[in-house]
Formats: C-alpha cells, sequence, structure tokens
C-alpha cells in the first residue's frame, strides 16, 4: 500500500515538473519576441505542439474594444485527418521540440495554406450575451468546457459549423484583470477527451499568453507613436526613409515593383505670410486627411519635412500610380476647406526609374523641382 502511495507520489511530482518545464520553456520563446504576430504564434504553437498542451487545434481571438466584438487572428492545426496524420507523423519522426517548431522561418507559408487560419481571420464576434460560447468567454472572463450533449446543445455557438467544433475549450487571455481576447482549443482529429486538468493548464497558460500579448501590443503602439509625426499623425521623416529602403529590399528580394510620390504645397510661404502659421498648420493637417483617405491600407503616407509629404505604394506601376496622383491633386484643388491651396508632385518608380533608395528621392525630387518650373499644381515623372 505504501509502495502505491509512493508511486502516486512520484507521479504526481512528474507531472509537475514537466508542466513547469513546459512553461518554462512557452515563458522563454515568448520573450524571443514583441512582435504580435509571432507572439500569438508561439501562443497556439505551444498549445498545440506535442511537447506542450497538446491539443489538436488552437484558434485565438483578441477583443477590439472599439467595435466591442471579438476578432479572429490565427488558428493552427491541420485543416483535415489526413492533413493531421501526416503532421504528427512528420513531428514524431523528426523529434521536433517546440523550439523548432516555433522557428519563424517555417511559419509563414505554413500559415498561409491553412484554411483554419483564413477561417479564423474572417470572425467577428459581437460581445454580447446571445453571440454564443467565445463571447461569453470573454463577456465572463471564465473558461468554458463542451464537452457533454448538453452543454452542446447550450453552447450552439452560430461559428461551429464554420470551426467544425464538436467537443472544445475556451478560456479567456488576460492581463492586468482585463479580457483582451480568448483562446480556444480542441481535439478534432484524436477525439481525445478535454479533461479538467487540461483546462486547468490551459488557463495557467493564457494568463501567461496574455500578458505577452498586453506587452507586444504596448510595445507596437510605443513604435508607432514614435515614429509619427505630431501635427499630423503620419510616419515621420525618419521611418519613411527606414521604410522606403525596406519597401526596396522586399521589391528586390520578390522582384516585385513600387512608386514613389513626393508632394509640396504650393506658394505655401505666401500662405503662411497672409494667414498666419497656425491657419497654415490646419490646412497641412487637412491635406494630410486628404492623402490618407485617399491612399489604400498597404501605402506608406509620411510628413517627409515641413510642407512636403512623401507616399510609397507598393506593387504599383506607374500609369497605375498616376492616376492615384492625379485624383490626390484634384481632391487637394476642390477641396472647399482647402481653398487656393494647390500640390504638386513629383512620381518615380522603382525599379524602372532607379535601383538605390538615394538613386530613387533624387529622381522624384527631380519630377518635383521639375512641377514647379513648370508651373506648378502639376504631376510630373
Ligand atoms: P513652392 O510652390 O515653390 O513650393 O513655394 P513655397 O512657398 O511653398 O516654397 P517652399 O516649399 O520652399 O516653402 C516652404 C514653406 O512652407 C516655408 C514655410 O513658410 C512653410 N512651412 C514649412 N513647414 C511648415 C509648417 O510646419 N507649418 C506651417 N504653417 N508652414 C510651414
Ligand atoms: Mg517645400
Ligand atoms: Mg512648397
Amino acid at each position: 500500500m505504501d509502495n502505491g502511495k509512493d508511486k502516486n507520489y512520484q507521479e504526481e511530482l512528474n507531472k509537475a515538473r514537466s508542466e513547469m518545464e513546459m512553461f518554462y520553456d512557452i515563458g522563454n520563446a515568448m520573450r524571443t519576441t514583441l512582435n504580435l504576430e509571432e507572439i500569438l504564434y508561439i501562443i497556439l504553437t505551444a498549445a498545440t505542439s506535442h511537447t506542450g498542451l497538446s491539443f489538436n487545434r488552437s484558434m485565438l481571438f483578441l477583443v477590439n474594444e472599439k467595435e466591442n466584438r471579438l476578432e479572429g487572428k490565427m488558428g493552427i492545426g491541420p485543416d483535415s485527418a489526413e492533413d493531421a496524420t501526416n503532421i504528427w507523423a512528420h513531428i514524431e519522426k523528426n523529434k521536433i521540440g517546440l523550439e523548432e517548431l516555433i522557428s519563424v522561418e517555417t511559419q509563414f507559408d505554413h500559415l498561409k495554406k491553412s484554411k483554419l487560419n483564413q477561417t479564423i481571420k474572417s470572425i467577428k464576434i459581437l460581445i454580447k450575451k446571445d453571440s454564443g460560447v467565445i463571447a461569453l468567454t470573454a463577456l465572463e472572463g471564465v473558461p468554458f468546457i463542451i464537452n457533454t450533449s448538453e452543454a452542446k446543445q447550450k453552447a450552439q455557438d452560430s461559428f461551429s459549423t464554420l470551426l467544425d467544433l464538436d467537443e472544445f475549450v475556451t478560456v479567456p487571455l488576460k492581463a492586468k484583470n482585463k479580457v483582451i481576447g480568448v483562446l480556444l482549443a480542441d481535439n478534432r482529429f484524436n477525439k481525445k477527451p478535454i479533461t479538467i486538468d487540461a483546462v486547468r493548464i490551459l488557463t495557467m497558460f493564457a494568463n501567461q499568453a496574455g500578458l505577452a500579448i498586453e506587452n507586444s501590443r504596448l510595445y507596437e503602439q510605443t513604435v508607432v507613436l514614435s515614429n509619427s509625426d505630431s501635427l499630423t499623425g503620419l510616419w515621420n521623416h525618419g521611418y519613411f526613409q527606414y521604410l522606403l529602403g525596406e519597401e526596396i529590399k522586399k521589391s528586390s528580394l520578390a522582384k516585385s515593383y513600387f512608386t514613389l510620390f513626393l508632394i509640396d504645397i504650393d506658394n505655401f510661404k505666401e500662405f503662411n505670410d497672409t494667414y498666419g502659421h497656425q491657419t497654415g498648420d490646419s490646412i497641412i493637417r487637412e491635406i494630410s486627411k486628404i492623402f490618407r483617405d485617399a491612399s489604400r491600407k498597404i501605402d506608406i503616407v509620411a510628413r517627409y519635412g515641413g510642407e512636403e509629404f512623401g507616399i510609397i505604394l507598393p506593387m504599383t506601376k506607374k500609369e497605375e500610380a498616376l492616376v492615384l496622383a492625379e485624383r490626390i491633386r484634384k481632391a487637394v484643388e476642390t477641396s472647399p476647406g482647402l481653398k487656393n491651396i494647390t500640390i504638386s508632385i513629383g512620381v518615380a518608380s522603382y525599379p524602372t526609374d532607379c535601383t538605390t533608395k538615394e538613386d530613387l528621392i533624387a529622381k522624384t525630387d527631380k519630377a518635383l523641382y521639375e512641377a514647379k518650373r513648370s508651373g506648378k499644381n502639376r504631376i510630373c515623372v
């Protein structure tokens, strides 16, 4: 009898030890980056990896406070039972550990192909009582285990079919006592029952994950703030230079292309002299808004200097860019809030016009000068 007790005790000890090792490993992994995408990837990989919590699939939703909704951010797991068998056989055979699984190089093409990930990213759930279990988890800040027919009946999540859910668990992700998201995990493929023990570990894990997410968000906010121009909220000069360099690197690697605008307000000195610097500032702000509204999400809009702006248009050839340039020029010319204000735009494209950053800026600047010289309120290439 004593032997049995010893054995139990030993088992408990071993379990506790391996849990502690796992948390240590995951914690280390999460400390390697402050990039939100990477953090989410590490969290979901830890929840699904063999050496981690070993759920079959895990999915993550983050709270968007402004919209009062949960937004699907990432989902990790096989798309089919066949896919699952292959992946696990591969991991087993090659003895791939957590550290290797989360290595950043492997993640993106894996995620791009994943149907689950695409589905998750399309999901938006209003945070209210009748929106289903995922919303309830955020609302009440407690886990839900959907593992009995009764619970399934009650759950009735409108996303059950979309996500092919049967038995699953949801846990809130918390940071400083605030729910910032929800983690959902299941064993869709091996159908292993979800135990209380697994939920206990997942909940501990979720607290660690919530803090890591919050940290990386704070960090990203700081990066945004410190690289923004305070008058307009656009990217500042330094960050624009950095992003332009990055765009060249990206385009050169992907054999892609982009177009650059340099924009200068016409006769602005005169305007300032007539109406005062403060009115001038409000014009700069108004114009920034036009640029922001006219550009696409992928475009990079910056305040290049005092009354000069730069716009990077990724994957845009010159002909296409010229259409946008004309739209912007016209919008400024005809804006009721910008009476008598016009702009000149210089345009150059990578790699057709030049292949280095300095050369690209010089060419665009030359085009801008040409626009000024030939009468202003126009676009030159
Ligand atoms: P051009 O058509 O040749 O561009 O004539 P311009 O008078 O606009 O000449 P330039 O671009 O060289 O002059 C820039 C002027 O813009 C100088 C300054 O009065 C004004 N300016 C620059 N930065 C600011 C700013 O932050 N706020 C305000 N209100 N005015 C600025
Ligand atoms: Mg100027
Ligand atoms: Mg000017």
